[in-house]
């Protein structure tokens, strides 16, 4: 059994350190049904996800990331007319957000980052681009910019939210033996404060099931909790587990016969994140890219109350394993979460939700959207 105590302060937001100690190793059921519980006091029964669209412009880069299966040094760069077609393409199926990642490029400077915005945002005033890590803020940051100004002329060229990826593990110990040569924890750190304090919002991610412990996990969340409550400027939080697959620190692993995270340490992690974030974040996504479908399901029964995005294409988790596919239509959306006993709603990128459900009806197979539907 749970602590009172424990149970107590969970409601009101204030797991301690300890406390989540107790929970990352607590029996299943008690963790989830006390995740379950935190979910609906904090999002009720609607379970949502967002039409939008993935891009990833190039898959070269100069990191030296153990875990990256993604970067490919004989890989493709797009042009500014090759990722305008992918975000007409984005915008006719009625995706509201587009979502541009991409490796480091030694070339690529911060006007080269803002002319991708420009361009999208001069077709498609009104589509929301979530864009860029806080790693490659940092890199357009470099030879002197600085990451305020960096920020600044990001915002100005379109940019609207950023996606908190490069987190992996916020614990430098972890970051040495995974990412030696990416931002460190204070610098991750410095960039999402920098953001939220400029306006713009993030998520916040974890990229758990490799080489770090149970304390590492809950560093990480407890640091993200007290951004959070500086900033107010966290809108989810993803917990991503590592595909071991094609990368330098995954096939040691497999080598050494660790297949990487399992289904009930990703519902546990999951639930975890609801638990110590609860008042803080309200929204825990469930990746069904990563945890496919099925899993990505249960989860809404563990914490989570999203299930990400349509994506259209999805590069950095097929390259390390990921089995799932790149889109997943609407419609599907909604069989699943109306099958876990939820309610579902499409949303954007802000949480808002944007349309209801009865709209995606409207969808046609294959996920092409009849005019009427897009707001
Ligand atoms: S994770 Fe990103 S920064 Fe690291 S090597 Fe891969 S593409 Fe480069």
């Amino acid at each position: 059994m749970l602590p009172t105590e424990l149970i107590d302060r969970a409601h009101t937001g204030r797991c301690t350190k300890e406390d989540a100690t107790i929970l990352a190793a607590a029996p299943l059921p008690e963790l989830f049904r006390l995740a379950d519980e935190l979910r609906a006091e904090a999002v009720g029964d609607t379970a949502t996800y967002i039409i939008n669209r993935n891009i990833n412009f190039t898959s070269m880069c100069i990191g030296t990331c153990r875990f990256c299966a993604f970067r490919d040094r004989d890989g493709y760069r797009m042009s500014i007319p090759e990722i305008l077609e992918k975000a007409r393409e984005a915008v006719r199926i009625g995706a509201t957000e587009i979502c541009i990642q991409g490796g480091l490029l030694p070339d690529m400077r911060l006007a080269d980052y803002c002319e991708i915005l420009e361009s999208i945002k001069s077709e498609f005033p009104e589509t929301h681009l979530h864009v860029y890590s806080p790693m490659e803020v940092w890199h357009a940051a470099r030879d002197g910019v600085g990451v305020k100004n960096a920020l600044a002329a990001l915002k100005d060229s379109g940019l609207d939210t950023m996606p908190g990826t490069a987190a992996e593990i916020l614990v430098d110990r972890v970051r040495e033996m995974i990412c030696p040569d990416k931002l460190n924890t204070e610098e991750w750190a410095s960039v999402v404060r920098a953001a939220h304090c400029k306006g713009i919002r993030t998520t916040a991610t974890i990229m758990y099931g490799h080489i770090e412990t149970t304390e590492d996990r809950i560093d990480h969340l407890l640091l993200v909790r007290e951004i959070q409550k500086e900033t107010h400027g966290f809108t989810e939080f993803v917990p991503l587990p590592f595909m071991p697959r094609n990368s330098e620190l995954g096939s040691e692993m497999l080598a050494s016969g660790n297949y990487g995270v399992t289904g009930i340490d990703d519902l546990r992690m999951h639930a975890l994140a609801r638990i110590v974030l609860h008042t803080h974040i309200p929204n825990i996504q469930a990746s069904w890219v990563k945890l496919g479908t099925k899993l990505a399901q249960y989860a809404l029964h563990c914490g989570a109350n999203d299930l990400g995005g349509t994506l259209m294409e999805e590069k950095i988790s097929k390259s390390a394993g990921a089995t799932s596919g790149e889109y997943m239509s609407p419609a599907e959306f909604d069989w699943i979460i109306r099958k876990a006993g939820r309610v579902p709603a499409v949303r954007d990128t802000l949480y808002n939700q944007t349309f209801h459900e009865s709209s995606i009806k409207n969808y046609l197979p294959g996920g092409a959207a009849t005019s009427s539907t897009v707001i």
